[in-house]
């Protein structure tokens, strides 16, 4: 990975650097810069910052998280930003550290005024008490997709609301009044969701990563296992009986997936218990209707209201 980011660098070097920098129009050059790696977050960077910021993503909504492959553009994007907003927690160990590594951009990176962590101050759960390749290799700081959980969206939004602040201390009005206006109709949003959730709880559910933990901890769902051996691990046949066992044992009867996961293996487990499928986007964008925070929320509650009613128990 380092070594083909260093390839991009000197290409860059050669040709694109200059067409990049006078491609930008001139209002944009006037706003602040800010790179951020998931969709959610560019969509929560430009309800706190409005017109102050331009917002370059480095993934996009249907792809999967733990190996995306970063573009020079994005090289080009970093070397320039004032502001660098990710996750953190190991989900974008795939690009960002080599992406970090060679923007030559000392701001944003860990530590500069510039960085922002959105899961500081979170509380991880799924946190490995063995940190060994066995026990699967993709969450070693503990489960990183905490942009599923439906607090997340006011942790992260105070995450960037200090940032820009940071960055951009002349605009903190403006940044105030629209971060205020957005917990607002947040606050509307996760009442509508807790609702919905409540009547959830003890329901039996597969994942095929773990992706959905915090919203089945939430509102205690009963988790039922996982089609993934460890995360990042594709599963045994042993494990995959193992697991059909335990599904029918518990009258599990829908399994949770996001756009990326293995349809095979997803397949095998649907059909040998009978159970729906539900296919959820594990980002911003992943499905069409999720393109928002709140947006998306929506649709993984409505989603999943849909089949755990339709999956209740035909007892
Ligand atoms: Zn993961």
């Amino acid at each position: 990975m380092i070594s083909r980011i260093a390839k991009w660098v000197r290409l860059w070097a050669l040709s694109t650097f200059a067409t990049a920098l006078f491609s930008s129009s001139a209002v944009a050059q006037d706003k602040l810069k800010v790179v951020v790696t998931i969709p959610d977050l560019a969509d929560l960077v430009q309800e706190v910052g409005g017109e102050r910021v331009a917002v370059t993503t480095i993934c996009r909504g249907k792809e999967n998280l733990h190996a995306v492959t970063p573009r020079p553009s994005h090289l080009v994007a970093l070397s320039k930003a004032d502001l660098f907003v990710q996750i953190g927690l190991s989900l974008e160990t795939s690009f960002v550290p080599g992406l970090i590594e060679q923007c030559g951009n000392a701001k944003v990176k860990p530590g500069g005024a510039g960085f922002v962590n959105g899961s500081e101050g979170w509380s991880a759960i799924d946190v490995p008490r063995d940190l060994s390749r066995q026990g699967g290799d993709l969450h070693p700081q503990g489960n990183p997709h905490m942009n599923l959980d439906p607090r997340a969206g006011r942790h992260l939004v105070e995450r960037i609301y200090a940032g820009l602040c940071r960055v951009d201390a002349a605009s903190k009005p403006l940044y105030t009044e629209r971060r205020d206006a957005y917990l607002t109709r947040l606050a509307v949003a996760e009442e509508r969701w807790s609702k919905l959730g409540a009547s959830w709880k003890g329901k039996p559910v597969v994942v095929y990563h773990q992706e959905y933990s915090y919203l089945i901890a939430r509102y205690e769902l009963a988790p039922c296992g996982a089609i993934e051996s460890k995360p990042g691990i594709p599963p045994t046949p042993n494990h995959i009986a193992e697991l059909v066992g335990r599904m029918k044992a518990a009258n599990c009867a829908t399994i949770l997936t996001a756009i990326w996961s293995n349809g095979d293996q997803v397949e095998r487990v649907a059909e040998a218990t009978g159970a729906r499928t539900v296919e959820l986007p594990n980002m911003c964008g992943g499905i069409a209707g999720s393109e928002t925070w709140i947006g998306m929320m929506d649709l993984v509650h409505r989603r999943l209201d849909e089949a755990i009613g339709m999956s209740a128990p035909q007892k």
